[in-house]
């Protein structure tokens, strides 16, 4: 007999994860599909989540709203796993030179930055309320979790698997009231959101061996996580487009920060999915009715997802409006 489900998850990186989470939490049945590719964005992210981000160091989009329940989120997570995947840390970031200090002390003096900012000095400032998520570790142990309950399964989504039969959409072999995608850049090559507005914005990040202890995360243009014992997690490069641009730009970067030559332990590689205005994109599809999906998260799917899956639940359950600057409708005219 086909089992029936309430939600059918497709892909499971930071965003499918964030959703399955929430659902479990609200005690829905779901099942959870995912191709295991191996260079998703989440495979790749230094998973740091910071309230004051970019080129202009400007506070983050929805800095309130994003934070406020973000650290418990992966907190509550953490119960059920066993293991711990949160990290709070505090940023040391080292200053350019005396304009940037000059920028920073700005920040300062403007109240919105005060409980963010902790101390600035004439070559560095330290900055509060970030941290980072073990990535692959949430990703891996939630599938461990979930695969254990039966609600994980390894299974590649292809357009010949999916009917559209009165307006809702079904799976080959699922029998599910709604389906959920979070295919990241894969999104595209479905056809149901194969008009979905999204760039391919790839990256880089490398895991060396270190013997320095460093109790918070080091940056200047890149980040240095001491994320355990022996490794150091440094990231990220940035480009337009899907291309492998390489490592050596971060590694001769942190070895230039850390006055110190690095042990390469390994590369990953990923392909971030970005929508025009940064923000993420949520929905409803236009006129499937029970198809919604969770995309373009961009460089911050850590602080994101979980505000972003939140949204789509009470959504989906409550009758709820989604954020205008997130809802996927923005991008139809
Ligand atoms: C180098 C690098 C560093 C980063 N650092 C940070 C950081 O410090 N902080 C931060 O917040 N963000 C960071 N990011 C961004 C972050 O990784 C992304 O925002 C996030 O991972 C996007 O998650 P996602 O679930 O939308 O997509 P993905 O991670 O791409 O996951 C999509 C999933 O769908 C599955 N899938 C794809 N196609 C199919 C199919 N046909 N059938 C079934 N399953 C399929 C894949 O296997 C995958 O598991 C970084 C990204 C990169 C590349």
């Amino acid at each position: 007999m086909v089992k029936k489900y309430d939600y059918l998850i497709i892909g499971q990186g930071v965003a499918g994860s964030a959703m399955a989470w929430k659902l479990y939490f609200k005690k829905k049945s779901f099942i959870i599909l995912d191709s295991e590719i191996k260079n998703s964005a989440s495979n790749a992210a230094l998973g740091i989540y910071n309230p004051i981000t970019g080129r202009r160091k400007a506070l983050t989009w929805n800095v309130v709203k994003l934070f406020k329940n973000l650290e418990d989120f992966y907190k509550r997570i953490e119960d059920y796993i066993g293991t711990k995947i949160l990290f709070k840390k505090k940023i040391y970031r080292l200053l350019k030179d005396h304009g940037d200090f000059n920028d920073w002390s700005v920040r300062l003096s403007n109240k919105k930055f005060h409980s963010f900012i902790k101390e600035l000095s004439n070559d560095m400032v330290i900055t509060d309320k970030s941290g980072y998520v073990d990535v692959r570790k949430y990703i891996n142990e939630t599938r461990k979790y979930f695969k254990t309950r039966d609600r994980y399964r390894k299974y590649k989504l292809n357009n010949k698997d999916i009917s559209i039969v009165k307006n809702k959409i079904k799976l080959k072999e699922f029998d599910s009231k709604n389906v959920i995608m979070c295919l990241g850049i894969n999104q595209k090559k479905i056809k149901c959101f194969d008009d979905l507005e999204i760039k391919e914005v790839s990256g880089s990040s490398i895991l060396t061996e270190s013997n320095i202890s460093m109790n918070h995360i080091l940056n200047k243009k890149i980040s240095i996580i001491n994320s355990s014992k022996n490794t150091f997690h440094i990231g990220s490069t940035y480009h337009n487009g899907s291309e492998n641009t390489g490592y050596n730009k971060i590694l001769d970067q942190a070895e230039n920060i850390l006055n110190k030559k690095l042990k390469l332990k390994e590369v990953l590689f990923g392909i971030r999915s970005a929508s025009k205005d940064r923000r993420p994109i949520v929905g409803r599809h236009h006129n499937i009715s029970n198809l919604f999906l969770i995309n373009g998260l961009g460089s911050k799917g850590v602080s994101q997802s979980p505000y972003s899956a939140n949204q789509l639940f009470d959504y989906i359950e409550n009758n709820k409006e989604l954020d205008k600057e997130i809802n996927l409708k923005r991008f139809k005219t």
